[in-house]
């Protein structure tokens, strides 16, 4: 069976599941297929309290409680429950969710080239919001032609970044490219941040981030996620967890990132996720 949710799409475990070749079932490996139907259940309003709560949250593993959430579903669904996630249980999984419940514009301005192409970047940011039903949109794209003194002034980003930057670099920096709606985020490629591969920081009001052109391919993604958290966010600004997209140092592989229930209900919640 073809899967056609974001939230399901990017997962081999899942796809090879909605073929029943084998379904999820308890004791499965622990790992991202399991963690994206926990999450699907959890939207659907399952409480999952063994589950959740961790660096690696909802936990990826196939227990006690997963099995029952699932025969939960199972039974409103008025199907088999056993328990699995195979074929007629992802195809229920699927209908409940017809469409992202969020959406997220970014409007990307260059005024360097990446190291990594601007397609992958995106193509990241909308996997791995996709899996938590966050439709990740182009809004525009401009490359910036500055005037030598700009050229100057922004090839090195040397302010600090942090939460605040209504004044310096990164606010004049902000300030350039075409107007953007109020409610979406623009995306600045420089050249080089001081000691940093991004920034996430942004005058209030003015949604931005900022990523160098040496940054890792997960790093547009990541730098979003911070203009999402915001400084309100009542856990770590980076997550412990090696696979959470908000980790500090995220090895540049092609592994999925994802995201714990608390940094996906947080992200939900800004003005710029709606
Ligand atoms: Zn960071």
């Amino acid at each position: 069976m073809a899967l056609t949710s974001p939230r399901f799409t990017s997962s081999r475990r899942l796809f090879n599941a909605s073929n029943n070749a084998p379904p999820l079932r308890m004791g499965a490996r622990r790992g991202r297929a399991v963690h994206l139907i926990q999450f699907a259940l959890l939207d659907l309003g399952y409480a999952m309290p063994r589950s959740t709560g961790g660096s690696y949250s909802p936990d990826g593993i196939y227990g006690n409680e997963t099995v029952g959430i699932v025969k939960a579903f199972q039974r409103s669904r008025h199907i088999t429950d056993d328990g699995e996630v195979g074929r007629d249980t992802l195809r229920h999984l699927e209908a409940a969710f017809p469409r992202p419940s969020h959406r997220l514009r970014l409007h990307f301005r260059s005024l360097a080239l990446t190291n990594v192409p601007f397609q992958q970047s995106f193509r990241n940011a909308r996997t791995v919001y996709g899996q938590y039903g966050i439709d990740v949109q182009f809004g525009s794209g401009e490359s910036l032609h500055l005037t030598p003194a700009q050229a100057a002034l922004f090839d090195r980003i040397d302010q600090n970044c942090v939460w605040t930057l209504s004044t310096g670099e990164y606010d004049q920096l902000h300030r350039l490219g075409s107007h953007t709606p109020p409610f979406d985020i623009k995306v600045y490629f420089v050249r080089q941040l001081r000691g940093a591969l991004g920034c996430g920081g942004h005058a209030p009001g003015r949604p931005a981030a900022t990523v160098a052109a040496a940054a890792w391919r997960w790093d547009m993604a990541h730098e979003v996620g911070h203009v999402l958290l915001t400084s309100s966010f009542r856990g770590p600004v980076h997550a412990p967890h090696i696979r959470n997209l908000m980790n500090a140092f995220p090895p540049d592989n092609s592994v999925i990132k994802v995201l714990t229930d608390a940094q996906v209900r947080q992200m939900r919640s800004h003005a710029c996720c709606h």
